[in-house]
């Protein structure tokens, strides 16, 4: 790149070509707290577009055990983990995820896209291969740039390429995967992975920021919905800002792995701790989401619920048994109308377009929450089912 491509007239042209193309981006800014109602430029929204799966974002408890958190250690925490930042509350919360997906250890990040760079480089370096599905999230496509291994990617869930890719590939082999696709909302296929990662003598690393307190009975995630344990092969990363509503992330897996992230992992080692009221707030709902089967329960019935309305009015929506349900329109400006439809009805539900997802798949993302009630979903059905008709 050549200086004159930072220009403020070389940028202009290029915001401009992303406006002309339906492509450019923009925030809302959101008053109040997160849940299925928010309030935007003074107006209450129905939300279909959070990661509050469970709704525990603004739960009492989990705010209580905030504030009464930072009453006692303070907001920040002061230093990274391994110089003084490790406090009481970390190292209770990494218990306890442990035990949640019933590995031997956890190690708490402070976002899910510093965990998945921080444990994909701390394993690899230039002389193994990274597998990557093709629809992984965008932390893991960045995690295997940064780590300088050499980088295969496979059709999504495509397990006789990425077989084959295995058996030609030598030294260090680790398969990246998301377990819930953050854009189609399918799983991955757990058991076949693990299988063939065993064959091959690679470890899988598992993505589960939208399985986690979602997927299966105790909401352990996809493992625990697959039937399969967190052993080797598997490393898995889970997210707190999701379904446990709070903010962070972890890795878990067999001391050595985790050891060798303390070791290692440079989003591990040289960045601040979470806060320890964050900490303290992630423990509360992780009892919450482990007890309170019921806030699953009325998830899945909404997903159920919204997948028989949906195919009932004729819309192109896809495999998935999650909340994440995406509505495909196609191009990139009927996705971008029928969101500003949507929204003149005081719906929120994003339109999710290239590059973020291939070309002509362009789409509405619906998100559903256990908080979302019957009528809720019934109203945004009613919404959908009066758009101008378009075919993918
Ligand atoms: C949200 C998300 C992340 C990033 O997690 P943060 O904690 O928000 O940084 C990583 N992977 C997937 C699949 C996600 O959906």
């Amino acid at each position: 790149m050549t200086q004159g491509d930072l220009t403020d007239l070389q940028l202009r042209a290029q915001l401009e070509r992303a406006r002309v193309g339906h492509l450019y981006r923009r925030r809302e800014i959101v008053d109040g707290a997160q849940g299925v109602q928010v309030m935007i430029g003074g107006r209450a929204c129905l939300s279909f577009c959070s990661n509050d799966y469970l709704g525990l974002a603004n739960h009492p408890e989990v705010v209580k055990a905030f504030q009464s958190a930072a009453a006692q250690y303070g907001v920040g925490a002061g230093a990274s983990h391994l110089i003084s930042g490790h406090s009481r509350p970390h190292h209770a919360l990494e218990e306890e995820l442990a035990d949640f997906v019933g590995a031997p250890r956890a190690l708490l990040f402070s976002t899910g896209y510093m965990a998945n760079l921080g444990t994909v480089s701390a394993l690899m370096d230039r002389h193994g291969t990274v597998f990557e599905d093709k629809l992984n999230h965008a932390s893991l496509i960045d995690a295997a740039r940064l780590c300088q291994a050499s980088v295969k990617r496979y059709p999504h869930a495509d397990l006789n390429r990425l077989g084959s890719l295995l058996a030609n590939a030598d030294g260090k082999k680790l398969v990246l995967t998301d377990g819930v696709f953050s854009m189609d909302g399918d799983l991955a296929p757990l058991a076949r992975l693990i299988g063939l990662a065993r064959t091959h003598g690679a470890r899988l690393l598992v993505d589960d920021a939208h399985g986690m307190g979602v997927m299966g009975a105790h909401g352990g995630g996809s493992f625990e919905y697959c039937g399969q344990p967190v052993k080797p092969p598997v490393i898995l990363m889970g997210t707190l800002g999701k379904a446990l509503g709070t903010f962070g992330a972890f890795v878990a897996a067999e001391e050595e792995v985790i050891e060798t992230l303390i070791q290692r992992s440079r989003t591990y080692i040289y960045t601040t701790a979470l806060p320890a009221a964050v900490a303290e707030a992630t423990r509360a709902s992780l009892r919450l989401a482990r007890s309170e089967t019921w806030r699953r329960q009325n998830l899945h019935e909404r997903i159920d619920q919204f997948r028989c309305g949906a195919r009932e009015i004729g819309l192109c929506i896809m495999e998935s048994e999650t909340p994440i349900q995406p509505v495909v329109l196609g191009d990139p400006d009927a996705a971008l109308a029928a969101a500003l439809v949507l929204r003149q009805h005081d719906i929120l539900v994003p339109a999710i377009r290239p590059p973020t997802v291939p070309r002509h798949s362009a789409r509405l993302r619906v998100t559903l929450s256990a908080t979302h009630t019957a009528a809720q979903v019934e109203r945004l059905l009613d919404a959908l089912s009066h758009l101008p008709k378009s075919s993918p």
